[in-house]
């Protein structure tokens, strides 16, 4: 028996099932929604194409490697073109701050910002390589089974002072705290707190650096699509629209799973790329060592949810970049509100996504696309009515882009449609409607994440967020290489 069930279409479960297909293990996805991506889903409405997560696409030479195991090329699938500057981040007073891996031009933003901090950014920029080598490159894929593999990466956690945070770290090289904010909110986009995620997650300025920042045209979902193709033309089977009701057990091991539609489908392995906390609590009820999986998941911090509003626009907006942070009044302050207190804060920062600038094909002719996120509390700190607040929010973000970016812009949208927390939880099953799962701090990272493989049933797997190395689509798909290689170990 060679058969594997993967739970759940999102990214890092195509990932797995390419890499268990091109290794010749029949691979049966099973996804709950109508179409696959997970988070990165979409929708089309009036001519305008709205990708409902992630936009900002690095690491390719990790997506190009998913075609090479069959000796494709990405390019039969996927069109991936460069965007400049990486983000253009401004401030309430006016400031802006163009991002990009041009060395001359990042060094003279930061100059223009504080000419002190050139050489404070060139020694950052060593340190974020640094922990790039070895916490990305050296450990991005390996499964940490036991204390053992934790306890060999020690040393190199310890070199790089893994215990201070994103935002001290970058503190300690750089004065100007608009500077700091730019080195920093990173981690936001995988659902950490700067002031709290580990400094190992600087590495993300250096994967950005040496790998750029790229778009798949036609949107997110045509990366989906292209995984999806090559997961076909390979002979593994995509099965939509229904929700797996439950995976068997029997003893230690799994069988098989269950489906809403009432199809039994068994399996020599199981891997879940659904939510943690969904997959040990509804799918493994029957299992008694999952459930005490289950309590000790429930104990652990949740990465904040997100508020989207999705608009379109009549009208181009040449001068709006592709990706565009909107810092707020407050830094510290706003991540304490959002991560801690569970305070839904008065000043929002925003980051807004333009697609259309790099993608004219995103929208109708003579139209824009844009989405406009905004992280919020989860449901656990903040249970609001989100049916109420949806509303306001939505009027707050527009009216805050409209104040500094684009002058009369609710008498421009054509069509518009809002995302919040509950939508998270009812169509992911995102405990706490979270949009990352499991905040990636040190005491959850590494080993004290979940793991690849269950600890109690020994064919029972796990690929996406909540596994190590976590959130972000480069983390997703190197975690699909490290359940992968257990799995590509132990079943064939
Ligand atoms: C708004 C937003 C913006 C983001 N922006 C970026 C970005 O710019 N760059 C970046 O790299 N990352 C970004 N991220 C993070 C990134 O998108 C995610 O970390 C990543 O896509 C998660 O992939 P995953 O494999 O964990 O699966 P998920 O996307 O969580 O998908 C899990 C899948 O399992 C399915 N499922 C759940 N339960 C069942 C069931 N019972 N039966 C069958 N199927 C089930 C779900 O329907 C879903 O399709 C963003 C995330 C969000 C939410």
């Amino acid at each position: 028996m060679r058969r594997a069930v993967i739970v759940g279409a999102g990214i890092g479960g195509l990932a797995l099932a390419i890499r268990l297909q091109s290794g010749g293990v029949d691979t049966i996805v099973v996804e709950a929604r109508d179409k696959p991506g997970g988070c990165a889903y979409f929708w089309e409405r009036d001519g305008f194409t709205f990708d409902a997560g992630p936009t900002v696409i690095t690491a390719p030479d990790a997506l190009r490697e998913l075609w090479r195991l069959s000796g494709r090329d990405i390019g039969e699938d996927v069109k991936l073109v460069p965007v400049s500057p990486f983000y253009r981040l401004s401030w309430p007073d006016g400031t802006r701050f163009d991002y990009s891996n041009d060395d001359t031009q990042l060094r003279a933003e930061i100059a223009r910002l504080n000419p002190h901090d050139v050489n404070g950014y060139r020694r950052f920029l060593g340190y974020s390589a640094g922990v790039y080598r070895d916490a990305y490159l050296g450990m991005g894929a390996v499964p940490f089974l036991d204390f053992g593999s934790m306890a060999r990466a020690a040393p190199a956690l310890i070199r790089h002072q893994a215990w201070r945070s994103v935002y001290s770290m970058v503190s300690g090289y750089i004065r100007d705290e608009k500077l700091r904010q730019a080195l920093s909110f990173h981690t936001l986009l995988v659902g950490g707190n700067p002031m709290r995620t580990s400094a190992i997650y600087a590495l993300i300025h250096k994967l950005e650096r040496d790998s750029g920042v790229w778009w798949p045209e036609g949107g997110t979902n045509r990366l989906v699509a292209g995984m999806v193709a090559l997961f076909e033309r390979l002979g593994g089977v995509l099965r939509l629209g229904d929700p797996v009701t439950a995976i068997d057990t029997l003893g230690d091991r799994v069988t098989g799973v269950r489906t809403s539609s009432g199809e039994e489908i068994q399996a020599d392995a199981v891997a879940s790329n659904a939510d943690l906390v969904h997959s040990y609590r509804d799918l493994l009820k029957g299992s008694r060592t999952a459930q005490r999986t289950c309590a000790s998941l429930l104990g652990k911090r949740y990465s904040p949810s997100l508020f989207l509003v999705h608009f379109g626009v009549r009208g181009t907006f040449p001068d709006i970049p592709h990706h565009n942070v909107l810092f707020g009044p407050r830094y510290r302050g706003l991540l304490a509100d959002i991560f801690d207190t569970g305070v839904l804060p008065d000043d929002l920062s925003i980051y807004l996504h333009h697609p259309s600038a790099t993608d004219p094909g995103m929208a109708p002719e003579g139209h824009s696309t844009f989405y406009a996120l905004a992280p919020v509390p989860h449901l656990g700190k903040f249970p609001a009515d989100w049916d109420d607040l949806a509303p306001i929010l939505e009027e707050r973000l527009l009216a805050e882009i409209e104040r500094r970016l684009i002058p009369g812009l609710r008498g421009k949208i054509v069509t518009r449609v809002a995302y919040a927390p509950p939508d998270f939880a009812r169509d992911l099953h995102a405990h706490l409607g979270s949009g990352f799962g499991l905040e990636p701090t040190l005491l959850q990272s590494g080993w004290f994440r979940a793991h690849h493989r269950d600890d109690a049933i020994a064919n029972l797997y796990f690929v996406g967020a909540g596994t190590h190395p976590g959130a972000g689509i480069p983390a997703v798909v190197a975690g699909a290489r490290a359940t992968a290689g257990l799995m590509l170990g132990e079943v064939k």
